[in-house]
Formats: C-alpha cells, structure tokens, sequence
C-alpha cells in the first residue's frame, strides 16, 4: 500500500513540481499539491484544514489553489481560494478535476496532476497576470502528511 512518502518516485515528484514552476511562470497564482494520509474527519472537512494549515488561504491575491490526493481513502479534490473561485466559471473546478480523474483512472497520477496544474495555471493568467515583482509566495514542492 503506498503512503505518501513514495506514492510518486522521485521523478514523478520532479514533474509535478515542474509543472507548478511552469504553470506560476505566467500567473500571481500559488498552486500546491498535497499528498494526505487517512484522517478520521470528513474528507472536506479535512482538506480544509490541510488548505489553512499550508498557508493557502493566506495569499495576498487570494487566489492559492491546492490540489490534494488522499493515498488512503482514494480521494482527490482541488481547492481554490475565494479569489480565484469568484473569478473562474463556476464548473472550472469540476472540469479540471475530470481530466486529473480520467489520468487517475488509468493510474497515471503524475500525468494528471500535471495536466490539472497546467490547466489551472492557465486558467489564472487571466485573472491573476504574472507580474514582474511577484513574490514566489508558497512553495512548490510537494507537501505530505
Ligand atoms: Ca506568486
Ligand atoms: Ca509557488
């Protein structure tokens, strides 16, 4: 059973966090990827907090957008700050979420987290230009739990 420790060998990880770098290259966005253990709270309600605990709420913009992968319950949600989630269509999250899902679905996690973080970085452009003085404000590396 994979934990989130090595549910993506160290060139798996490297894409992904290549694909935050790219997708941030041309927006003020922050994009995050989580990789979570099973909690005992509601997914939701868990993905909340994780989205609070690593700071995604705490953008200047507003407009941080998390991606999070339970390895345990089989989960995936993506969460967008009110920014951002005031800004894009209202099914933008459903739509990414379905092409990650159909990459899941053949079990290419890392392909499709980086097709649903290029996407996502695409989409922010539009509503949050990158600037030259833009603060890398979160990181991009992979956070566990
Ligand atoms: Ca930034
Ligand atoms: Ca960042």
């Amino acid at each position: 059973m994979a934990t989130p420790n090595d549910f993506f060998t160290p060139d798996e990880e490297q894409a992904i966090v290549n694909a935050i770098r790219e997708a941030e290259k041309n927006t003020s966005g922050e994009i995050r990827v989580h990789i979570g253990n099973n909690s005992k709270k509601p997914p939701l309600e868990r993905d909340q907090e994780v989205f609070h605990v690593l700071g995604m709420d705490a953008t200047s913009a507003r407009n941080g957008v998390l991606f999070y992968v339970g390895v345990k319950d089989h989960t995936f949600a993506i969460i967008g700050d009110e920014g951002i989630d005031k800004a894009v269509e209202a099914d933008f999250w459903d739509c990414t979420r379905d092409v990650v899902i159909s990459h899941f679905k053949e079990g290419r996690f890392a392909e499709g987290l980086t097709a649903g973080i290029l996407r996502a970085g695409d989409r922010l452009k539009a509503y949050f230009p990158y600037t030259e003085d833009d603060k890398d404000e979160l990181p991009n590396e992979i956070s566990k739990s």
